[in-house]
């Protein structure tokens, strides 16, 4: 990582001094030492960045399905071939546990870069409607913003949607975890992409992802991290009336249906809320019980806590790091308090939080009862290892309770009975829905109902978010 060209910026297929004078520390949220430096660019950084994405435009627009699969084809060995540094990269700068940060946050990109390479075809061909031919086109110059709990993923499920797609893209990556995307940047560099087609403008929302979401020269805002940002950036692009994909936050259920199995179904749902220390957006935060199993359910879920006891991110039997900031620690410190005040009651986690590490931005894992639906604990994206559990009477009763949120991102339904799983995903207003234990899919389309988000990314999908649609007349 000390090799990584930290202090630049990545423009028009090489390493260059930024304009911007200030640069942005990153603290390794375990130890409180700073990793890296990047710089802190503001406009003029993300104006001539916009600019080489705009020269290079006609030249990738014009490439065909092989050029365009090659190119993901070598981004993806890149990956594999430094997967673990990756991993390292990504644990130092936000705090994920290595074994998870080696397979999730290294290994899920991979994935990822597969489905759109197997979709690629698909997502770019013609199609004929009556005497119409119907053709798709890049949007053009796409401006990228991603958060920093899953950073290389966010940023490579942008960069392989553009370059399937034949745009162009400026990345910003978050402010707190910046250092995967350089490090990400040095092999994209490595696999011969025209110069312009990928470039990083490292900064802060306020500035450099601001500057990027007016810019003209920007024809799509791709946008991932909170909902509050989301509103902002939604707003300012209407400015320059651009298309804007917005990945938001969620509040996702686990349905566990009274002829489910109660222990699968239980501690997949915790290890779901407690993963990546909650920070996730498709975290299952609320767990939906059958009321007469509800005692039983708890059992479980104090069970399964007693694993996460929070540690070194370095110690491969870590599975809970710390939370990958002060901020982020302080904001679910919050929540608990409310949570507390509010009537609901901690049945799991007291003893965990009696002995925290001494350094590190940690917070011990809690599992919460009595929790209503009005409640903030019930309704409000926290971002820490907390969950809710609620009963219900009825599948009626379940369904509702799910659909009780601004959010709708994802969910997980538990049965004995595939179909009346699969009846009860149908009626949730959520994007994705895995029916009993059902593995994620990188080529399926991903991204949130109501508050969640607008726009699908990954795979097809995500690939059709930055085309346009062209409708091109014959005569008959
Ligand atoms: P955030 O909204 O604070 O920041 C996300 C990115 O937006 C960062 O790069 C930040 O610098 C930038 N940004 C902030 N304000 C901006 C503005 N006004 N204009 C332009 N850019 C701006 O989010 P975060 O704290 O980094 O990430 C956590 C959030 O991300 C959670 O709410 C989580 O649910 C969400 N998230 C959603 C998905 C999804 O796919 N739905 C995936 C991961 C994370």
């Amino acid at each position: 990582m000390n090799s990584l060209p930290l202090r630049q910026v990545y423009v028009d297929g090489r390493w260059t001094a930024p304009r911007a004078t200030g640069t942005i520390s990153v603290e390794n949220p375990a130890t409180l030492r700073i990793v890296g430096e990047v710089p802190d660019c503001g406009s003029e950084d993300v104006w001539r960045a916009v600019d080489a994405a705009r020269r290079a435009l006609p030249g990738w627009a014009a490439t065909g399905v092989e050029e365009r699969a090659a190119a993901l084809t070598a981004l993806r060995e890149a990956l594999v071939k430094h997967r673990d540094e990756l991993a390292e990269t990504v644990t130092r700068e936000m705090g994920a546990p290595l074994s998870f940060s080696r397979r999730v946050q290294a290994g899920l990109p991979v994935r990822v870069l597969d489905g759109f390479t197997a979709e690629l075809a698909a997502a770019t061909a013609e199609e004929r409607i009556g005497h119409s031919l119907v053709v798709r086109e890049p949007v053009g110059v796409v401006g990228a913003i991603t958060p920093w709990n899953y950073p290389l993923h966010q940023a490579v499920a942008k960069i392989g949607a553009a370059v399937a797609a034949g745009c162009t893209l400026v990345l910003k990556p978050s402010e707190l975890a910046p250092l995967s995307s350089c490090f990400l940047a040095t092999l994209i560099d490595g696999i011969g992409l025209p110069p312009g087609v990928f470039n990083l403008v490292p900064g802060r929302g306020t500035t450099a992802g601001a500057a990027l979401t007016v810019d003209d020269g920007v024809d799509l805002v791709s946008f991932t991290g909170s909902l509050e940002a989301g509103r902002k950036v939604g707003a300012a692009a209407a400015g320059t009336v651009k298309k804007t994909c917005l990945e938001l936050g969620g509040k996702s259920a686990t349905l566990v249906l009274p002829d489910a199995d109660l222990v699968t179904a239980v501690e997949d749902g915790v290890h779901s809320a407690l993963h990546n220390a909650g920070q996730t957006c498709t975290a299952r935060t609320r767990l939906l019980v059958p009321r007469a199993r509800l005692d039983e359910a708890l059992d479980i879920a104090r069970a399964v806590v007693a694993g996460y006891v929070p540690g070194d991110p370095e110690d491969p039997a870590t599975l809970l790091g710390p939370l990958a900031s002060a901020g982020q620690r302080e904001r679910v410190l919050g929540h608990l308090a409310r949570a507390a005040r509010s009537g609901a009651r901690q049945v799991a986690g007291q003893d965990i939080a009696a002995a925290l590490p001494p350094t590190g931005h940690y917070v011990a894992p809690s599992v919460w009862a009595d929790v209503s639906p009005s409640m903030p604990l019930a309704r409000e994206e926290i971002f820490g290892p907390v969950l809710a559990v609620m009963a219900f009477e009825d599948d009626d009763e379940a369904v509702s309770l799910a659909n009780h949120s601004e959010y709708g991102l994802a969910a997980t339904v538990w049965s004995g009975d595939r179909d009346r799983a699969l009846a009860v995903a149908r009626r949730l207003r959520v994007g994705q829905v895995d029916v009993n234990g059902a593995k994620f899919n990188a080529a399926a389309p991903f991204g949130g109902y109501k508050q969640s988000g607008i726009g699908r990314e990954l795979g097809r999908h995500g690939i059709r978010e930055f085309q346009e649609v062209k409708s091109l007349q014959l005569p008959v």
